[in-house]
């Protein structure tokens, strides 16, 4: 019996509602398939740890986290007590930053029974592959002057490694999907930057001939996205880029609610975090109305990467069963409670 050891962090808001839910279909499936299992060890760190300890997590946190298969994480934020830069960088990005998780892959894609608020969106079904741990999302810049003269300089960081890594990482979906890589660059405008990035994947691009590829512009894709959606596969995009573009996907599928994401260090040298698009959504928090998809389809995602795929797509398979039932949450038009949708994934299962 294969066993991973799981680091759970449920987080704030309605992460502590949709990681149990997760968690119980995770279960389910493991048991019905009989050869793996999970061990999940809980870590309750987040804002309420932060307001009791004044910080995110332990000093040696992420030491721990580094004792685990992969890390299993909800949604991190209490914008009304904590400040968002705090809570970010305290847990969020630390880890992926020191887990050197730096690709961000986040599914899009339109689920049998969900209604997109683009009139036709036909087969939409995309993945974006972000790079994760660099580019505009650098904190090497500064503030100099004062009142008329202030000048705020934000420097964006690519490098020859990080940004071909991601690429690369792009390619090899493409060839278990349906063989096409979009680019979102921007070197009509941005004249360091993606000129530099045009050129790798241009390289890149050669060492895949069997796969069609396409650059654009992101003003441009992002255009496409709502006009003809049904034409990308997979994406490659810089962090920026890639986050703009993964909220527009979410938006497409119907809910920020159903998106998931995962933050993987493709090396294999530290643990993955699997972790949904959507926040800690305080508004909803608490209610047992928050949809559980986002963080049940991020746990597919996880059992696709550890290669329990044929786990994952049942439960994908479940979700759209559920989805197609009419056992919809608040968020994509339907009144079902977060736990009516997690018994009917797990009673499809
Ligand atoms: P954070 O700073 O933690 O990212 P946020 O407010 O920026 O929080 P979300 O928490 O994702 O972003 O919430 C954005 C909106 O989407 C909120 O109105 C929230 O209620 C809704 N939302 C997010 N996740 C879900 C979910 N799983 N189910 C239903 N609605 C959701
Ligand atoms: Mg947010």
């Amino acid at each position: 019996m294969k066993v991973y050891k799981i680091a759970v962090i449920p987080g704030d808001g309605i992460g502590k509602e949709v990681v149990p839910a997760a968690i119980e279909v995770l279960d389910r499936v493991a048991e019905l398939d009989g050869n793996f299992q999970f061990e999940w060890t809980y870590f309750p760190w987040g804002c309420d740890y932060y307001l009791e300890h004044g910080e995110m997590m332990p000093i040696d946190g992420i030491e721990t986290l580094k004792q685990y298969d992969q890390i299993f994480l909800g949604a991190v934020g209490m914008p009304e007590l904590v400040p968002d830069h705090i809570s970010l960088w305290g847990l969020l990005i630390k880890i992926r930053r020191e887990m050197k998780q730096s690709i961000n892959v986040r599914p899009a894609k339109l689920l049998a029974g969900l209604e997109s608020p683009l009139k036709n969106p036909r087969n939409f079904d995309i993945t974006v592959v972000r790079e994760n741990s660099e580019g505009e999302y650098s904190d090497s810049g500064g503030r100099i002057h004062q009142g008329a003269d202030e000048i705020a300089i934000q420097n964006a960081i690519f490098t020859r490694k990080g940004t071909e890594r991601a690429m690369r990482y792009a390619f090899e979906l493409a060839k278990n999907s349906r063989g096409s890589v979009t680019s979102a660059t921007k070197s009509n405008g941005l004249t360091y930057s993606m000129p530099f990035w045009d050129e790798i994947f241009e390289e890149v691009r050669k060492d895949y001939p069997e796969i069609t590829t396409s650059v654009n512009h992101i003003d441009a894709l992002a255009a496409f996205f709502v006009m003809k959606p049904h034409e990308f596969d997979v994406i490659v995009a810089s962090n920026l880029f890639g986050d703009i573009l993964t909220d527009l996907g979410g938006a497409i599928m119907g809910s920020i609610g159903i998106a998931p994401a995962a933050n993987l260090n493709i090396e294999g040298e530290y643990p993955s975090m699997f972790e949904p698009v959507h926040g800690s959504a305080p508004d909803i928090a608490g209610k047992g109305i928050a949809n559980p998809i986002g963080q049940i389809w991020t746990g597919k995602m996880m059992l696709d990467f550890i290669g329990q795929q044929k786990a994952g797509t049942q439960v994908l398979t479940a979700i759209e069963k559920t989805l197609a039932s009419g056992i919809k949450t608040g968020d994509i038009g339907g009144t079902s409670t977060l736990g009516e949708v997690k018994e009917s994934i797990l009673s499809y299962l």
